[in-house]
C-alpha cells in the first residue's frame, strides 16, 4: 500500500504518519527527517541542503529526487511506504510518478490534511521533539505538553525545538507552501485518488478520521 500525506508545515503530518506507518507496518519516509540526517551525517546531500533548510526554503529538487529513487527502490519499501514531505512542489510529483512507473507502484491514496492556515504558526512554534534518534517523539508546548518538563514521557530524553521552528522562519516555511506545494491539491484531486482530511482538533479524533479514510478507500484498517 502507497499512501502519500500533503499538509502545510505545522499540520501534524509528521505525528499522524508514525501513528499510521506504526498501524499498518509500513516505513515512514519523512522528507525532513531524511534531509536532517543527511545533513547531521555530513553526506554530499546534507551539503547541499543544509543553507536552504536554514532559510525555510526548499532544498533543490534533484537532491530529494534522488533520495527517494534510492529509498522507494530499497526492499524496505517493497510492502508500500507512507510519503510525508515528498512531493513538494509540481517537479517532484512528475518525478515520482516516474519513480513509481519505475518501480511498479501507483499511489493508493493521497491524504489532504487540511489545518486553518492561522493556526500553524503557533502549532510549528511551540513544536518540541525528543532527542533520542530512535524515539523522535513530537510534543507541543501547550497543545501536547510531556508529563515531567522538556522530558520525553516514553523514553525520558530531553526535548529540543527544530532550528527552523524558530519564530523568524515561520513565515518564509509557510509562504513556499502556499507558492509551491499547495498546487499539489489540484494536481493530485484531478486523479480521484484525494482525500481531505480535517486536521483541526485533538490528535486521536484526526487519528480515527484517517483510518475511516482509509477504510472508505478499501484499505481495510482496523482502529
Ligand atoms: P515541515 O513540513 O514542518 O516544514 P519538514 O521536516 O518536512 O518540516 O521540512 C523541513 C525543511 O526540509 C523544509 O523547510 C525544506 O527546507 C526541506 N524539505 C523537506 N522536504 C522537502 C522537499 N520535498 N523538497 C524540498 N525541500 C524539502
Amino acid at each position: 500500500m502507497q499512501i502519500l500525506f500533503l499538509g502545510a508545515p505545522g499540520a501534524g503530518k509528521g505525528t499522524q504518519c508514525k501513528r499510521v506507518a506504526s498501524k499498518l507496518n509500513l516505513p515512514h519516509l519523512s522528507s525532513g527527517d531524511l534531509l536532517r540526517e543527511a545533513v547531521k551525517a555530513g553526506s554530499a546531500a546534507g551539503a547541499s541542503a543544509r543553507d536552504f533548510m536554514d532559510k525555510g526554503k526548499l532544498v533543490p529538487d534533484e537532491v530529494l529526487i534522488d533520495m527517494f529513487r534510492d529509498k522507494l527502490s530499497s526492499p524496505d519499501c517493497a510492502k508500500g511506504f507512507i510519503l510525508d514531505g515528498f512531493p513538494r512542489n509540481l517537479a517532484q510529483a512528475e518525478a515520482l510518478d516516474k519513480l513509481l512507473v519505475e518501480i511498479k507502484k501507483d499511489l493508493d491514496i493521497v491524504i489532504d490534511l487540511d489545518v486553518d492556515f492561522a493556526k500553524l504558526s503557533e502549532r510549528i512554534t511551540g513544536r518540541r521533539l525528543c532527542s533520542n534518534k530512535t524515539c523522535n517523539k513530537p510534543y507541543h508546548v501547550k497543545f501536547a505538553a510531556p508529563k515531567q518538563d522538556n522530558k520525553c514521557d516514553d523514553c525520558g530524553a530531553e526535548l529540543y525545538q527544530r532550528s527552523d521552528d524558530k519564530a523568524e522562519l515561520v513565515d518564509a516555511r509557510l509562504n513556499e507552501y502556499k507558492a509551491q506545494t499547495e498546487p499539489l491539491i489540484e494536481y493530485y484531486g484531478k486523479r480521484n485518488i484525494l482525500s481531505k482530511v480535517d486536521g483541526n482538533g485533538e490528535a486521536d479524533a484526526i487519528f480515527a478520521k484517517l483510518i475511516e479514510c482509509l477504510n472508505v478507500k478499501g484499505l481495510k484498517v482496523h482502529a
